[in-house]
């Protein structure tokens, strides 16, 4: 497909053009240049996208045109476009987008999540709201209570479907769809596209146009991953020690479970270094000052489960570190794109013991290439010892880009040391075969935000950059399959 070099050749008008010019966005990343085009022509989309490639922008800016060339009476409480979010951080980020990109526009936009009270939201609901942006559950409780009407729907926007599903809102948003008239505009966004999805977007959309951007495996090649294999007693210790002996600034760490990460961030401060849990047992209102304090870093560390780092857009994180990987390699991918997002490079650090190595096996897998191992000093798992180490005290940085195609061949051979400390090793029992000599290849260190590791350069060149690479296919070569066979 042509890559649209600007925005006013997507026909935006001068509004919205002038909000985008004021964001700073230059061009139309891929998905804004494919979905906004079909948008506008009011089918209905489906799109294989996620949180990092400018997707709220490309239904946002189409539908903040369709609805103001269609001018309506605005009616209190009976939203014209309804956005579902999978989660209340989500929801709140894409509601900011419409109130950037529709600054210049009358619609009204509102933001509408459990975990506080209804009393303002019912307020709210008796004034104009034009866009409603909400989680499925405290959508359905204002249905309940008569204070919200679906019945003007003309858009519906499935914000990462994939998410909405694992976490259970299939009935929820079964529900809310028999509540909106036939007739409307249905866009839906999933980062995957698993047979129920599939089978979701069989019975939503109708002749759907199609937009498929590079998944964030793509996008990773941005991202310095790296993996320490240690002990699982080891790991809390080790974490300290990453974080006080490189300075991190701004880390976000993954636990597996809300427990892991509660016992975390206290461990965390016990040794001294500001954490905050956040996860699905928080009160929004803790949820909220965590990531904000995390934000503005006074608090370095933010330790969060896969659900609640969901979209979270936190832009250019410098560290993403895995605590315990995940348990589907996909989430490993949604991980580490915290980091490296919108064309800035980033690291990302898995802390693996010997019950992970499978998982570490399914990851690299799905990566198409291998992660490199880094021992640490002193913190080696007795079980996975590197053979030999290859000392090199002069070397000064332990993130090292290998060449590209070594990368591309998914080449993993024992690096020198970083800081004298860590040493990348080439005893790797999951790739032994893929070893070929390969050039040290230094780049700059990256412990602080202010000192990035490549030239600045424009986001989305970057993007579409990826764009122009072969993907691997996530929509099937056959059309999405169509009723008939349920
Ligand atoms: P999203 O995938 O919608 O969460 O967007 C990811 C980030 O990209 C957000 O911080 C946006 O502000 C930013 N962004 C969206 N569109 C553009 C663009 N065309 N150029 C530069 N940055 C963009």
């Amino acid at each position: 497909m042509t890559q649209v070099s600007n925005f006013a050749s997507l026909q935006l008008a001068q509004p919205l053009l002038r909000a985008i010019a004021e964001a700073g966005y230059t061009d139309p990343t891929p998905v804004q240049a494919q979905a906004i085009p079909l948008v506008l022509q009011g089918g209905d989309l489906l799109a294989a996208a996620q949180t990092g490639t400018g997707k709220t922008a490309g239904f946002t800016l189409p539908i903040l045109q369709r609805l103001s060339e269609k001018p309506v009476d605005a009616r209190p409480g009976q939203p014209r476009c309804l956005i579902l979010t999978p989660t209340r951080e989500l929801a709140a980020q894409v509601e900011e987008s419409v109130q950037t990109y529709g600054k210049y526009l009358p619609h009204k936009s509102m933001v509408m999540f459990g975990g506080v009270g209804m009393v303002p939201q019912v307020q709210q609901l008796k004034k104009r709201v034009d866009i409603l942006v909400a989680t499925p559950g405290r959508l359905l409780d204002h249905c309940g209570q008569k204070t919200l009407d679906l019945s003007r729907v003309e858009i519906l926007v499935l914000d990462e479907a994939d998410r909405m599903l694992d976490m259970g809102f299939i009935r929820d948003i079964r529900r809310i769809l028999a509540m909106l008239p036939a007739q409307r505009q249905n866009l839906m966004f999933s980062a995957t596209f698993s047979e129920e999805i599939r089978e979701l977007a069989d019975g939503l959309l109708h002749n759907p146009g199609q937009v498929e951007v590079a998944r964030r495996n793509a996008a990773s090649e941005l991202v310095q991953q790296t993996v320490h294999l240690v002990a699982k007693d080891r790991k809390r210790d080790l974490l300290s020690h990453l974080i006080r002996s490189h300075k991190w600034q701004q880390v976000l760490v993954f636990t597996r479970t809300k427990h892991g990460a509660n016992r975390l961030a206290e461990k965390l401060e016990k040794d001294g270094i500001p954490a905050a849990a956040i996860h699905g047992n928080k009160s929004q209102g803790a949820r909220t000052r965590a990531l904000s304090q995390f934000k503005a870093g006074t608090v370095p560390v933010l330790v969060a489960t896969d659900i609640a780092a969901r979209g979270l857009d936190i832009e250019e994180l410098p560290h993403v570190v895995n605590f315990e990987l995940p348990n589907i390699p996909e989430d490993y991918v949604h991980r580490i794109g915290r980091t490296g997002r919108a064309g800035s490079s980033g690291a990302a650090v898995s802390l693996v013991d010997d019950e992970e190595m499978q998982m570490l096996a399914g990851i690299e897998k799905l990566l198409k290439r291998s992660i490199d191992r880094v021992a640490v000093e002193g913190f080696e798992a007795p079980a996975v010892r590197p053979a030999h180490h290859t000392p090199n005290p002069a070397a000064r940085n332990e993130h090292r880009r290998p060449p590209r195609e070594q990368r591309e061949r998914g080449g993993n051979r024992q690096q020198p040391a970083s800081k004298g400390a860590e040493r990348h090793h080439r005893h790797n029992p999951a790739h032994q075969a893929a070893a070929p000599a390969r050039e040290r290849h230094p780049a700059p260190a990256r412990d602080n935000r202010s000192a990035p590791a490549r030239e600045p350069q424009s986001p989305m060149s970057e993007a579409a950059r990826h764009q122009a690479q072969p993907q691997p296919a996530l929509f099937s070569p056959a059309p999405v399959r169509r009723n008939g066979n349920r």
